[in-house]
């Protein structure tokens, strides 16, 4: 999912990773702009294999079966490069890439 080609730059380039309360995010970006993040909102959009289907990309995670009051437990950062999460309901396995995050951020806005 993530190749040597993905684009790099400030917009990219988080500045302040910050949780807040249990179930929520912001980070802050190298261009200013601050993006903030619901648990059930990330988790809707987990990037990892059993949630999207690799070949087809098409989603396999249905977004109701995400619980509204499902908390971050513990949040790691991934190389350089990414945010991995472990959520309230066991799951784990999503690398979510500083421009997937940026991406989720400016769809919704
Ligand atoms: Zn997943």
């Amino acid at each position: 999912m993530i190749d040597a080609t993905e684009r790099r730059g400030a917009g990219i380039e988080p500045r302040a990773i910050k949780q807040e309360g249990d179930a929520g995010l912001s980070i802050t970006w190298g261009d200013d702009r601050v993006c903030h993040y619901t648990a059930p909102g990330l988790r809707r959009g987990c990037p990892c294999a059993q949630c999207v289907n690799e070949w087809t990309g098409q989603r396999v995670l249905k977004p109701e079966s995400v619980a509204k009051e499902l908390t971050i437990l513990e949040i790691s950062i991934v190389g350089r490069y990414a945010l991995n999460f472990r959520w309230s309901d066991g799951h784990e396995t999503g690398i979510y890439s500083f421009r997937y995050l940026r991406d989720l951020c400016e769809e919704k806005n």
